[in-house]
């Protein structure tokens, strides 16, 4: 496993693919998802120019940033949280990716001591197994969300199914961009809505295609 080398490959395919979608290089930020690999390794991808680091899971987010934190990187939760460890981790947190309930929002409201960038992450694909909020209870819920003092929702966030085509993914990102868009124009105070989080590995040239302006990517650093 090179990671350096692999590094540059990954950076120079997502410039390729904001060139072939006619946008700019500088519209996408990569994080680089290290759930796959210890601190050691991760530090090699620091070393090597990644500035935005990402985990799924609490406990592995906190060994990283226990071992990294005096890099200079910018910290993503990209996972699931449980209410009871928001306490333990939202200090940390820059970007929080996988919003999914009202619950969560007022807990991280509640223990927040400065403003948390959230992306509400909705279940376009409508697989049961995914987390997220359907698109027919967002009219519901923004409003609550909005109350929030400590949560900005910044952008969506979606996972696109496993093995389906591409053509079918690239829907799913199409209709995340246009329901981003819907959410902006009711202009919410707490929701500038300006930020997409989609596409992994296997499909973010997609997501690049459809307007995302974040890219989680874990297994392209490390082969
Ligand atoms: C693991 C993971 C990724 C990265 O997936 P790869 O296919 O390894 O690029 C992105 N987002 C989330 C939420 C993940 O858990």
């Amino acid at each position: 496993m090179n990671v350096e080398q692999n590094k540059k490959t990954v950076f120079s395919e997502v410039a390729n693919a904001c060139q072939m979608a006619g946008r700019p290089e500088r519209a996408v930020d990569i994080i680089a998802v290290t759930k796959y690999v210890d601190s050691s390794i991760a530090s090699q991808l620091i070393e090597a120019g990644v500035t935005h680091i990402g985990e799924n899971r609490v406990d592995k987010f906190l060994d990283k940033y226990k071992a990294l934190h005096n890099h200079p990187v910018t910290w993503h939760l990209i996972g699931s949280l449980q209410r009871r460890k928001v306490k333990d981790i939202i200090p940390y947190v820059d970007y929080f990716h996988a919003l999914d309930s009202v619950k969560l929002a007022v807990e991280i409201d509640k223990r927040a001591n400065r403003v948390i960038k959230c992306f509400l992450q909705v279940n376009i694909s409508r697989e049961e197994s995914k987390h997220g909020f359907k698109v027919e209870d967002l009219a519901e819920v923004l409003p609550k969300l909005a109350e929030l003092t400590h949560v900005e929702i910044i952008g969506l966030m979606t996972m696109a199914p496993l093995n389906a085509p591409r053509e079918r993914i690239l829907a799913i990102f199409q209709e995340t961009e246009n329901l981003r868009q819907n959410i902006q124009e009711q202009a919410w105070k707490n929701m500038p809505m300006t930020e997409l989080s989609m596409g992994m590995s296997q499909d973010y040239d997609l997501a690049i295609q459809a307007g995302t302006s974040f890219v989680r990517i874990g297994s392209a650093f490390f082969k």
